[in-house]
């Protein structure tokens, strides 16, 4: 049954020869998030579906076609978390971290679920790099998210990946805009899509997000929401592009993003890449002043970003850069026979207590085919253990690479085999993988 021997439609399984590049990418992510001040937060997978249903938005896609929502056995509507913010800002309430010296600034990496037509760079489970930072409405704070971003984009040396910011407003300019667009639709109305009706009267900007052809056609003569913004909105915005000049970072002002989520207020902004296909937005983020006072929270001002993880690997392979090598075994002790397995599993077992990498054999096999696992799992070093080297307490520790052959002594094999470990390592560092990251993610192009 297909039910049984195949994932769910949407979802990726990362099997090992990939799960090193991913944990490649998290720590550097991560590593940048700590550049900045930014601490982990981790927060349920899923969350009570009023809380999406608030922070997000009625009318946005999200919430309306694209949310994992069902009862649980005590008939409770839960929802699988589409995005990681709503949940932030819910654990920042919950556990009043609104008392400790703002901005509180959080990074996480998480898996998120949404509905959606799976394709490439789209999937029903997805990962996220996200941040977040609560109590600030500095321009600053904007401009230091951005700069985060930007800053693992040129860690990774990416091309092709431009800026575009806009600011959609805060309430109260977004008023006049809402009534000057919903005015501009209203007399197209007969062209928009059943979804666009619906919008049309509870929050018209949506429509400006629909990805319908007629639609965003029309979409492109709509106002634009720069010509709406009131005099604080429009000097925070100005006050963004000051920053990132100062810190040399390029944009470009883009009017029609609006994102998808509804929490955004004045700054929004999208990091979109030429190395991807269709679903070129690699980071999405923007300010989100509202949401905080949505969830029943004090006031709060706050912003933040979420970076898809697979489209940010996407790019990685589109653009030919290596990734660092998953680690070699340092050894592999092949008993000669059945008999000295014990040896091989207590040498083995002595080596892994001074932290070396050592495999042996656990699967009953002859020593020739234990010689192809270890040449095929790309050990280090091999070593073999019969009766001569039982009975002299000496062994030959095997250079796979060089096949030089150096002798050691069983009785105080870690000692001697990590002085071996540490002379290979500073002479062969590029076949051993121990090379700053920087240099590997350069391997690819020179
Ligand atoms: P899109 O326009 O691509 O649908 P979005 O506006 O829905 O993106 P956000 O909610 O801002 O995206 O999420 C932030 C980032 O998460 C996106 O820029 C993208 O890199 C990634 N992302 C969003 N949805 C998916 C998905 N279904 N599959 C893979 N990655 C996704
Ligand atoms: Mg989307």
């Amino acid at each position: 049954m297909a039910y049984l021997t195949k994932a769910p439609r949407g979802t990726a399984d990362i099997l090992p020869d990939e799960s090193y590049k991913l944990r490649f990418i998290e720590k550097t992510v991560s590593d940048a998030a700590a550049l900045f001040g930014f601490k982990e937060i981790r927060t349920p997978v899923f969350e009570h579906t009023e809380l999406f249903q608030r922070g997000i938005g009625d009318t946005t896609d999200v919430v309306q076609k694209e949310m994992y929502t069902f009862e649980d056995n005590g008939k409770r509507s839960v929802t699988l978390r589409p995005e990681g913010t709503a949940g932030a800002a819910r654990a920042f309430l919950e556990h009043g971290l609104f008392n400790e010296p703002l901005p509180q600034k959080y990074y996480y990496l998480t898996s998120c679920y949404r509905y959606e037509k799976p394709q490439s760079g789209r999937l029903r489970e997805f990962h996220q790099f996200g941040v977040e930072s609560f109590g600030t409405d500095s321009p600053a704070q904007d401009a230091e998210i951005i700069s985060l971003a930007k800053h693992i984009f040129d860690f990774f040396d990416l091309n092709g990946i431009t800026l575009e910011i806009n600011s959609i407003g805060c309430p109260e300019c977004r008023g006049n805009f809402q009534k000057a667009l919903r005015d501009y639709f209203d007399a197209r109305k007969d062209e928009l899509c059943e979804t666009c009706l619906g919008r049309l009267e509870r929050n018209p900007m949506r429509i400006l997000d629909c990805k319908s052809p007629v639609c965003s056609e029309i979409a492109k003569g709509a106002p634009k929401v720069l010509d709406y913004l009131c005099e604080e909105c429009e000097t925070h915005f100005k006050a963004v592009q000051k920053y990132l000049r100062a810190m040399d970072i390029d944009f470009t002002v883009n009017p029609t993003i609006v994102r998808g989520l509804d929490y955004y207020t004045k700054t929004v902004f999208e990091f979109v890449s030429s190395s991807l296909g269709a679903q070129s937005t690699v980071c999405g983020g923007g300010r989100y002043d509202g949401l905080v006072s949505e969830l029943g929270g004090n006031s709060t001002p706050a912003c933040g970003f979420g970076m898809g993880l697979e489209r940010l690997k996407m790019i990685l392979e589109a653009e030919q850069k290596s990734f660092p090598e998953d680690e070699r075994p340092d050894i592999y002790i092949a008993p000669a026979n059945a008999d000295y397995s014990f040896e091989a599993m207590r040498q083995a077992e002595l080596l892994r207590r001074d932290g070396i990498y050592a495999l042996t054999d656990v699967s009953g096999r002859s020593l020739k085919a234990q010689m192809k696992f270890a040449d095929k799992k790309k050990a280090l070093f091999t070593l073999v253990l019969g009766e001569d080297e039982i009975k002299t307490g000496k062994a030959k520790v095997k250079n796979m690479d060089t096949g030089e052959t150096s002798e050691v002594d069983l009785g105080a094999l870690s000692e001697k085999f990590t002085s071996l470990l540490t002379a290979h390592r500073i002479c062969g560092a590029s076949e051993s993988g121990v090379i700053s990251n920087l240099t590997l993610l350069d391997g690819g192009k020179k």
